[in-house]
């Protein structure tokens, strides 16, 4: 199961990727994760990347393509993967399928659209903000997240639906809900 996990900062993807991580037993891929690891270790792509996170902007498209080739490459990624936070714009996707093409990998099977609103949204991020204290959960970057999201990860949506891959799942409710409902679309 090759597969992406699109939805709005704070919709899940993470969480439901590492349950997903364990019922599929295929590694989960997070661009962010990655970025705030180089971050934490102060490696010169963690510098350059830093100053666009702490904005909620995107960070160049050649890093995290950079980031996402070097993974997909290593042995546990062959069998298949669980993307979350990449592709993020519709240039990602492209080099994405292209990039498959190149390692010799097939084609992504699906993306999983975890839908929340707005309101929900930043409610959430703002909870979320208090409890974890991330540099980029504060409200002002919060909204110019999801105002990146809106303008340049949502019409991911129709990149995919050309391809027929799109499965919408309502992503509010308890996560063992969320995660079913999860399984049962990709039946
Ligand atoms: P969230 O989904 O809560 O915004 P992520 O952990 O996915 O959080 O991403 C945090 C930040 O890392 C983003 O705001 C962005 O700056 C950067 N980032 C992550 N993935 C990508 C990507 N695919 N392309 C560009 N920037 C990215």
């Amino acid at each position: 199961m090759r597969m992406v996990l699109l939805g709005a900062p704070g919709s899940g993807k993470g969480t439901q990727g590492e349950k997903l991580v364990a019922h599929f037993g295929i590694p989960k891929i997070s661009t962010g994760d990655a970025l705030r690891a180089a971050v934490a270790a102060g490696t010169e792509l963690g510098r350059k990347a830093k100053s666009a996170m702490d904005a909620g902007q995107l960070v160049a498209n050649e890093i995290v393509i950079g980031i996402v080739e070097e993974r997909l490459g290593q042995p546990d990624a062959q069998k298949g993967f669980i993307l979350d936070g990449f592709p993020r714009n519709t240039a990602q996707a492209r080099v994405l399928d292209e990039m498959l093409v190149r390692l010799g990998q097939p084609p992504i099977d699906k993306a999983v659209h975890l839908a929340v609103d707005d309101e929900e949204i930043i409610q959430r991020l703002l909870d979320r903000a208090q409890k974890e204290g991330r540099a980029d959960d504060k409200e002002d970057v919060i909204r110019h997240r999801i105002k990146v999201y809106n303008d340049e990860t949502h019409p991911l949506l129709d990149y995919y639906a050309a391809q027929h891959k799109v499965v919408k799942v309502d992503g509010v409710g308890s996560l063992d809900d969320i995660f079913q409902r999860i399984l049962k679309a990709l039946k």
